[in-house]
Formats: C-alpha cells, sequence, structure tokens
C-alpha cells in the first residue's frame, strides 16, 4: 500500500475524552472511530488488524478441529424465554420490536440457537464430538462503555459450544480449548493467564478466564509469579489425545491464579511469599463447562450406544476479539505510539523515502515494495511529500515493527537503513539484504 493513497486519518492531538493509552493510539492512528457510546466504525488500519486477529483465531480453531459457522445477531426472544435468560439477562440485553410486534434482541452471547440447531440436527452419540464456532458481533447494553474497543457495547466476539455425550468427553473439550487458547494469545504475543473465575449468568463451575497484565486492566489478579515464565511456545500437541491436553492444563493451572471474585486469602498465604503477586488484568477470554444446563432447559439429547436418550454435555468458550487490539496495544507501545507484535502488524514492514521526487530515492524504494510485495509481504510506502521527521512519527505512531528509510546519501553508499521499531536499533545494509532479513523474519523465503 502507498500512503498517498490510504485512507489514515491520523491525529496530531491527543484525544481528550480517552483515558487509556490503548485507546488514544487507536484514535490517534485513525483505526477506529466513534459512532456512539461503545460503539465504534473500523477505519482501514484498525479493521486490518481486527482481520488479523480473526485469522489467528480461526486457524488455531481449525488445529484444534472445531467448526466455524456463523450465526445471526438478531434473534428472537422466544428461545431465552425457553432457557429462562430472557428475564435474568437483565439491561444489559438490547431488546427491539419488530413490526409485528415479535419481541427481538441483538444477541449477547448464542447458547439458546446453538442448543436449538444442536437440537434440530443431531440426535445420535456417532454425531459426536461436535465443537461449533463463529466469530461474530455482540451487543451488550454495558452501564459504563468505556476505554474504547476494550469496553464496548458492540464488540467482536469468538464464542464456541462444544457438545458432548459424557462429563469426561466435555472436560476434555475444555482441556483443548484452553490449550488452543494458550497458542491463541502466544501468536498475537499476548502471555494471557488462565485463572479461575467465576462463572456468573451463564452458570456452572468449571471455568477459567485468560488474563493480560495491564495496569489499566480491569480485573485486579492475584497470582503466584512462577506462572509468568511459562510458555506454550511451539510445541506439537494432539488435540484428540486426552492425557496430553489434561498435562497442559495442569501445567497452566496448578500455580495460584485467580481473579478477584474467587480470591481465597487463605489459599493465597500458601504460596511463598516473595513470589506473590497481586496486579490488574485485561479479561480477554473465557472457558466454560456447563454441563447440561441448556441441554435440560431446551431439551437437547443424544441417544448413547445403548439407545438411552440422555442430555448432551456442553461448554461455551469466548474470545474478546476486538478487545484484543486494546489489550494488544496495553502491553505493547512507548511513547511514541503502538509497537505491533510480527504476529498481528497491520502492515509487515514501512518504507520511508526521505526524498520524495529525488530519482535514485524514488526508484530504490519501488524496488524495495515492489519485491516485498513479490514475496507475498504487505509493505507501507510512504511516498507523501513530507518531511521526514513526519513521516518517522506517522510510522512509530501506527507501530509497524520494522522501517526502512531510503535517502539520497545511504544510496551512494548503496545501502538503506533497517530499524527495529521495539528496540529502535538501527542498521545500514544493501537494499536486498534488507528485503531478505524481513523475509526471513515473517518465514517467507526468497523465491
Ligand atoms: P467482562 O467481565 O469483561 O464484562 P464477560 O465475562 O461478561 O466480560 P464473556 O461473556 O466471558 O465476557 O465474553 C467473552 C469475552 O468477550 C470476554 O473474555 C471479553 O474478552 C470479551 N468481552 C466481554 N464483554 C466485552 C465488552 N463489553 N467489550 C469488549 N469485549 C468484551
Ligand atoms: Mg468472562
Amino acid at each position: 500500500m502507498r500512503l498517498s493513497r490510504y485512507f489514515l486519518p491520523v491525529l496530531k492531538e491527543t484525544p481528550a475524552e480517552a483515558q487509556i493509552v490503548s485507546h488514544r493510539l487507536m484514535l490517534r492512528a485513525g483505526m477506529i472511530k466513534q459512532a456512539s457510546a461503545g460503539i465504534y466504525s473500523w477505519l482501514p488500519l484498525g479493521f486490518k488488524v481486527l482481520r488479523k486477529i480473526e485469522d489467528i483465531v480461526h486457524e488455531e480453531q481449525a488445529r484444534a478441529g472445531h467448526l466455524a459457522m456463523l450465526m445471526p445477531t438478531i434473534q428472537s426472544a422466544d428461545l431465552w424465554r425457553e432457557s429462562g435468560r430472557y428475564d435474568a439477562y437483565g439491561d444489559e440485553m438490547l431488546r427491539i420490536t419488530d413490526r409485528g410486534g415479535r419481541d427481538m434482541l441483538f444477541t449477547p452471547t448464542a447458547e439458546e440457537l446453538i442448543t436449538d440447531i444442536f437440537r434440530a440436527h443431531v440426535g445420535s452419540y456417532k454425531d459426536l464430538p461436535l465443537t461449533l464456532y463463529q466469530i461474530q458481533w455482540k451487543f451488550r447494553d454495558e452501564i459504563r462503555p468505556r476505554f474504547g474497543v476494550m469496553r464496548g457495547r458492540e464488540f467482536l466476539m469468538k464464542d464456541g459450544y462444544n457438545f458432548d455425550l459424557t462429563k469426561e468427553d466435555a472436560l476434555h473439550a475444555y482441556n483443548r480449548h484452553l490449550v488452543s487458547y494458550l497458542r491463541t494469545y502466544e501468536r498475537m504475543g499476548l502471555q494471557a493467564i488462565p485463572m479461575r473465575a467465576d462463572s456468573g449468568p451463564i452458570g456452572g463451575d468449571n471455568t477459567h478466564e485468560f488474563l493480560v497484565l495491564a495496569e489499566t486492566g480491569e480485573s485486579e489478579v492475584f497470582y503466584d509469579s512462577e506462572i509468568t515464565d511459562l510458555t506454550f511456545g511451539d510445541r506439537e500437541i494432539d488435540y484428540s489425545d486426552k492425557a496430553q491436553c489434561q498435562a497442559v492444563l495442569e501445567e497452566f493451572t496448578s500455580r495460584y491464579a485467580r481473579t478477584d471474585e474467587t480470591h481465597d486469602e487463605a489459599e493465597f498465604a500458601k504460596v511463598p511469599e516473595a513470589r506473590r503477586r497481586t496486579a490488574r488484568g485485561i479479561e480477554v477470554g473465557q472457558i466454560f463447562y456447563f454441563g447440561t444446563k441448556y441441554s435440560d432447559a431446551l431439551g437437547a439429547t443424544v441417544t448413547d450406544r445403548e439407545g438411552n436418550r440422555l442430555p448432551v454435555h456442553m461448554g461455551s468458550h469466548g474470545i474478546g476479539v476486538s478487545r484484543l487490539l486494546g489489550a494488544i496495544i496495553e502491553a505493547s507501545h512507548d511513547d511514541k505510539g503502538i509497537i505491533w507484535p510480527e504476529g498481528v502488524t497491520p502492515f509487515h514492514a514501512g518504507i520511508v523515502n526521505l526524498k520524495q521526487g529525488d530519482s535514485e530515492a524514488d526508484a530504490a524504494c519501488e524496488v524495495l515494495y515492489d519485491s516485498l510485495k513479490a514475496l507475498g509481504l504487505d509493505p507501507l510506502y510512504d511516498d507523501r511529500n513530507e518531511r521526514a521527521g513526519g513521516k518517522f512519527a506517522t510510522m512509530d505512531l501506527i507501530g509497524l515493527p520494522w522501517r526502512i528509510t531510503v535517502g539520497p546519501r545511504g544510496l551512494k553508499n548503496g545501502v538503506v537503513e533497517l530499524t527495529s521499531r521495539r528496540t529502535g536499533e538501527s542498521e545500514e545494509m544493501a537494499p536486498e539484504q534488507a528485503i531478505q532479513r524481513i523475509a526471513k523474519i515473517y518465514g517467507t523465503s526468497q523465491a
């Protein structure tokens, strides 16, 4: 993409309404624009990152054997009356009446609808295990929408639902989700710690929330500092192997890590004092096993081998896809702007032309731009007639992890400059070498 052709409405001033850094930076970098309280338009740069996050979620769900689908945002109230949640959900549910006077709602979550699909089409143990998920907009009429996309009213969520014949199988689905979530967040450059949580209106006993540690987090968390040393990394895992998934769950949940809702001082006191931490965290996901709560309410049963009809065991699993943009920025920024982890960056590298209009500089930039694209990479070329300082400030603000700076002086010596956004370190090298370095970082090899 050429910046002269892009739509990047960066703001010079710090928006007064934004209280936390991720919200400020998303507005300043022209990623989002508020439409009304807690409701945002996603401008091209923000939308691009949102899509990258969605892609990672889809890839990791596929790896775990889960099937993508899509359910409507507007649902009839009938199913919610059947489950008893139409009234129980309270004021957070946006209720709508259609022209025929029917009660509708904008979905805050989809346990009812998915259970209805299941009961209509699945009747036998032979069709299990089954896990279906979607990435779809949700609406919750939050009393205090704030912090930009972190606590919106309309927000994008991955919500998944597992259906299993037995409790044991459903707990395997729970463990499988925990493992796949660990991978998912790490690919986004985040450490998200599973913490024992409270099940809230969804109900059930087994639940963990995934929290990213950040001063601006809304949850108070208590944990054993050893947990921050754990990483999932690129280990191979067979998701159908119950013992393997269980072992990972135990590894990541055996140390004390809880939100304030489940915090227990006496238990916490058993952690050696030097390792006890109290901090704040951003909830970026949650997994639940809730057994037969919805299948009992809605009559979703399956026959087992002996022909007995049994209620299906279920769980639900959510990732805050749009909230993740805020969480990633909270975890990765400096006073100049965002620092995108390579896994989610909107463009792989920026090209800054220090002297637009200089025939050699222009030509060198075109070669870099075309070469990166030929490798399947997505560069952003700042080809505007602007001063170098302004170009650097924009690149730093929007946070591309790598920048190639091209100017007539360097070109005389056959070099350009490759700069890491994270460390600020620059290195001079031949243009071809810069291309190779970037290709290597993103794992694409030069054809
Ligand atoms: P919270 O406690 O933050 O209100 P929740 O526990 O009610 O969230 P879940 O039902 O677990 O939310 O939804 C799954 C994920 O969706 C959450 O982990 C969170 O990342 C995200 N999410 C929930 N509410 C919002 C919101 N208002 N804005 C943005 N993301 C949200
Ligand atoms: Mg939650």
